[in-house]
């Protein structure tokens, strides 16, 4: 039933409205912008290289207004977006997709703000969001999914230390040949969450202490 559901909202939703060259400090990319009518989120995709027919390096990153504009130390996200467009450029070709809608696991930037204040008094950020009566991670990644099909890529070798992320790509019949473990140095401030995302949420960091 899930299966179909994700197949079945996945298949008219998003459209491409526009591309245009996106010069960065990291390289130059191709930003392709997507319109996903569903939920009224733009999307966009940064393409790097020739990635069409291949199995290119890919990122899914889910939003996150602290860390990635702000470069708040309390997640790794900024850094993790930074690594993956490095690696990106150094590798000749990939995909960056910058997830609207992701913010706090999909729960939201101010609800995001409400489970770290009650991180503040010693939940952690599984129990802050059911705390606060929100499901652990609502993330959906069919818009994904369908941006990587109308790039002509059917398969990825994703970057991400979460195997939840591949399942998800895989159930949207996205195939996924190898992951890439995309693993920042943690600081006093993330280590807690990098822990708990390591031993409640199944992620793979195995450089943390
Ligand atoms: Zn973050």
């Amino acid at each position: 039933m899930t299966d179909l559901a994700d197949i079945g909202s996945d298949v008219s939703h998003v459209e491409r409205m526009v591309e245009t060259r996106l010069p960065t400090a990291y390289g130059e990319f191709r930003a392709v912008g997507y319109l996903d009518s569903r939920w009224g989120h733009e999307q966009i995709a940064l393409v790097y290289g020739e990635v069409a027919g291949t199995a290119p390096l890919t990122r899914l990153h889910s939003e996150c207004l602290t860390g990635d504009v702000f470069s708040s130390t309390r997640c790794d996200c900024g850094d993790q977006l930074a690594a993956a467009m490095r690696k990106v450029v150094a590798e000749g070709a990939g995909v960056i997709i910058y997830l609207k809608g992701h913010e706090g696991r999909g729960i939201g930037l101010l609800a995001k703000l409400a489970a770290m204040r009650l991180q503040e008094d010693g939940l952690d950020t599984v129990e802050a969001n059911l705390a606060l009566g929100l499901p652990v991670d609502a993330r959906d990644f069919g818009a994904a999914a369908r941006i990587l099909r109308d790039l002509g890529v059917n398969e990825v070798r994703l970057l991400s230390n979460n195997p939840e992320k591949l399942d998800s790509l895989r159930r949207n019949g996205i195939g996924v040949t190898e992951r890439v473990p995309l693993l920042v140095a943690p600081n006093d401030d993330n280590l807690p969450y990098l822990r708990t995302k390591r031993e409640r949420l199944d992620h793979l960091l195995p450089h943390l202490a």
